[in-house]
């Protein structure tokens, strides 16, 4: 039988960055995947995939709607081909995943196909092809998440869908209702708009993307308005039913009366859940929350002194940066290291255009605990580098301490977000006040001003650009 110092189960994220890592600090790795790709979620069936449908979305769009008046006419018409849109997907997918088998060779983490059930809390059996058992002195938990449904929902996986089928469809949708106004709903949702799809989304609660700042979800929401989509909030859906070709979903609105959408297919996407299936946990007495997650300490370490849990199968913001995080966290860990995790300095976007990105406190949670602050903030359309590139909507917006003017929250909307927040992250790891930032020089022209004069704006309401 097999000895390893570390086995890591699940080769997410969190699960093949904790693998490297504890490579790299000499121990001896293993790494067992259930299915025949590494890379998890994100790589196969979530982050990855769905930026390059999204950047090829967003290249068709602007082909149709954009390039005339950049002065660029195209003769004849401009088609999508879905088919090839997928297939170059996949094959982004594809040369990913290959990178972390790359990445597992040449770090010498030994690569388990199969699903790994605990035998005991030194013991795992793999089921693949063939049913093996290795000893692990330590093992991390990464296996991640599946998407969740409500209870009287059937994914068919043809019409009623999960993120999974959304990514990998035959057609363009005529008419797709999204249930869930979050992160992926809104991604995906925003994918098919831009081939042509007809878009209603169905949220529950009274605002789209409602754990991130109010301001920001004021703004996408008005945002896709103008792009044409439907967003039903304060919506409660009570029954999805496949009829045919259709798909009919019904809701109580606000007032309580009942609504009725009737579209080709159905995006379900309310959330994800904890996966812990076939894993055996209690063989171990490994403790698994009321909620479905694993029951980790501040050490991400279980009930079983020798089993760490990370990434989506554990507490916290269901990303892929977390689960990295976690992972070299906990490979340190075991290696007698004592790292630290910030987790107000995880950022959080969503890849929608305008791009959202948000790092720290939103003001609700400032005003829920009391805090006094003061906000800076700083319209995208004031830049002359919008005006070029024709990317006017959205803000950057700064929230800081009223008495020590630390940045406390830093909540953007607009082109590139997702990229321009790494600064916000810079400054708050470094604890810089709206002063310290205002003072930097930010490269002209450039999207970054606005976090400059949303800065200026915050230390003495004095933007010099509007
Ligand atoms: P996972 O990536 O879920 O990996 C777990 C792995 O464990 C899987 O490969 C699974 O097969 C394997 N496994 C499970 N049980 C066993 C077992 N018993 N034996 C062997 N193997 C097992 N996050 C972002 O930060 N940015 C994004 O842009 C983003 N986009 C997303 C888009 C979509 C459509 C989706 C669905 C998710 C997206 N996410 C994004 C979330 C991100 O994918 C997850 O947060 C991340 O993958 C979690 O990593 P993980 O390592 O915890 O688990
Ligand atoms: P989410 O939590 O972002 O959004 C789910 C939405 O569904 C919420 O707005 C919620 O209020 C709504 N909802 C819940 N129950 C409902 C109901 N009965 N009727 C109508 N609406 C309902 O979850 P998601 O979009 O499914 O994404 C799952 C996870 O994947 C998230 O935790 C997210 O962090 C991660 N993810 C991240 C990214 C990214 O980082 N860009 C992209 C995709 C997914």
């Amino acid at each position: 039988m097999n000895s390893y110092d570390v086995a890591v189960i699940g080769s997410g994220p969190g699960g093949y960055v904790a693998a490297i890592r504890c490579a790299q600090l000499g121990m001896k790795t293993a790494i067992i995947e259930k299915y025949s790709t590494l890379g998890g979620t994100c790589l196969n069936v979530g982050c990855i995939p769905s930026k390059a449908l999204l950047d090829s979305s967003h290249h068709y769009e602007d082909a149709v709607k954009h390039f005339e008046d950049h002065g660029i006419d195209i003769p004849g018409e401009i088609k999508v081909n879905l088919e090839k849109m997928v297939a170059r997907k996949q094959s982004v997918v594809d040369q990913t995943t290959g990178g972390i088998d790359f990445l597992m060779k040449k770090n010498n983490i030994d690569v388990y196909q199969g699903v790994g059930s605990f035998k005991d809390a030194t013991h795992i059996v793999i089921s693949g092809e063939k049913e093996e058992e290795i000893e692990a002195k330590n093992t991390i938990i990464a296996t991640g998440s599946k998407p969740s449904s409500l209870p009287f929902i059937s994914i068919d996986k043809e019409r009623v869908i999960t993120s999974t089928e959304a990514l990998k469809l035959k057609e363009v949708p005529k008419h797709l209702i999204v249930i869930g106004g979050g992160v992926i709903g809104l991604e995906l949702g925003q994918v098919y708009k831009r081939l042509g799809a007809e878009v209603t989304v169905v949220e529950y609660m009274d605002r789209i993307i409602p754990t991130m700042d109010s301001g920001l979800s004021k703004e996408l929401n008005k945002v896709l308005k103008k792009q044409k989509f439907t967003i039903n909030t304060s919506h409660k859906v009570k029954s999805v039913e496949r009829v045919g070709d259709e798909v009919v979903v019904k809701a109580d609105n606000k007032k309580g009366e009942e609504v009725e959408l009737r579209g080709d297919y159905c995006l379900v996407s309310v959330g994800r859940r904890p996966f812990t299936d076939g894993l055996n946990a209690e063989a171990a007495g490994v403790k698994i929350t009321d909620r479905g997650q694993i029951e980790v300490n501040d050490h991400l370490q279980t009930n079983a002194s020798n089993i760490y849990a990370i990434g989506d199968v554990v507490k916290g913001a269901m990303l892929a940066h977390k689960a990295e995080e976690e992972g070299v966290f906990v490979a340190e860990t075991i290696a007698g290291q004592k790292p630290h995790i910030d987790y107000n300095l995880i950022p959080g976007v969503v890849y929608t255009w305008p791009e959202v990105a948000a790092v720290g406190q939103t003001e609700e949670q400032l005003k829920d605990k009391g805090v006094a602050y003061k906000v800076g903030q700083f319209p995208m359309r004031a830049l002359g580098r919008s005006r070029a590139s024709m990317d006017l909507d959205g803000f950057v917006k700064i929230l800081a301490d009223k008495s020590t003017d630390e940045i406390l929250g830093v909540h953007m909307i607009g082109a590139r977000a997702a990229d321009m927040i790494a600064e916000a992250v810079v400054a708050m790891e470094y604890r810089a006040s709206a002063e310290d930032v205002s003072r930097m020089s930010h490269a002209h022209p450039t999207f970054t001003e606005a976090i400059k004069e949303a800065a200026l704006a915050a230390t003495d309401d004095r933007a010099l650009h509007v």
